[in-house]
């Protein structure tokens, strides 16, 4: 059930907007993680059982969900914000994940196989669709415990805050001096009211 390669580049190009080494390391992250895994069909058969913790928001976030299917809108895709090119590929049924972080040796092993490639993009994407997974990855099997309200599918019913009175989903509300709050009231605002 997975692709060829080439197949996922040209999904994540029409899915990105272009196509870049980044994009390729991330098709190439993500096909190795549901290869250890073991999961052949990640995109459809597989895909309730499959949630993909992501540390970076760059181009290579957008290839992982080209080929686990995991996105953001369907709760499967979790992100990190680590700054880090790495990814943590869980299987729900078998209860086990596989964190994957990008070498940060790749740039330079792409230099090494392809001097004569001026364009550092081209030169990584070349080397990115060739190197073996063991020079682009570091491979980690881990634990991950996602609550039940973090997963696919959980039902709750939504609360309201008791400050601003917008509704709140996935038990995301907080307990402050007895009122429910969302995180927002409660402090965590990332924008302020003009
Ligand atoms: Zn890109
Ligand atoms: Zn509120």
């Amino acid at each position: 059930m997975l692709k060829p390669l080439a197949e996922y580049e040209d999904l994540a190009r029409i899915a990105h907007g272009h196509l870049c080494a980044g994009q390729i390391l991330g098709l190439r992250m993500a096909l190795h993680g549901v290869h250890l895994l073991e999961l052949d069909d990640p995109a459809g058969k597989d895909r309730k059982r499959l949630v993909t913790y992501v540390e970076i928001d760059r181009c290579m976030t957008d290839a992982i969900g080209v080929v686990t299917g995991c996105r953001l809108g369907k709760r499967a895709l979790k992100f990190r914000d680590f700054g880090k090119a790495a990814a943590t590929f869980c299987d729900l049924d078998r209860g086990r994940a596989v964190r994957i972080a990008a070498r940060e040796t790749s740039k330079q092993r792409a230099a090494e196989m392809y001097p004569e490639i001026e364009d550092k993009n081209q030169q990584q994407m070349r080397a990115y669709r060739e190197l073996p997974d063991e020079e682009l990855f570091e491979v980690a099997w881990v634990r991950v415990a996602p609550p039940a309200e973090d997963l696919p599918g959980y039902k709750a019913p939504r609360v309201v805050c008791a400050e601003c009175g917008e509704g709140i989903s996935f038990r995301r509300e907080v307990e402050r001096d007895g009122r429910t709050l969302c995180r927002a009231c409660a402090g965590e605002r990332y924008y302020t009211p003009l």
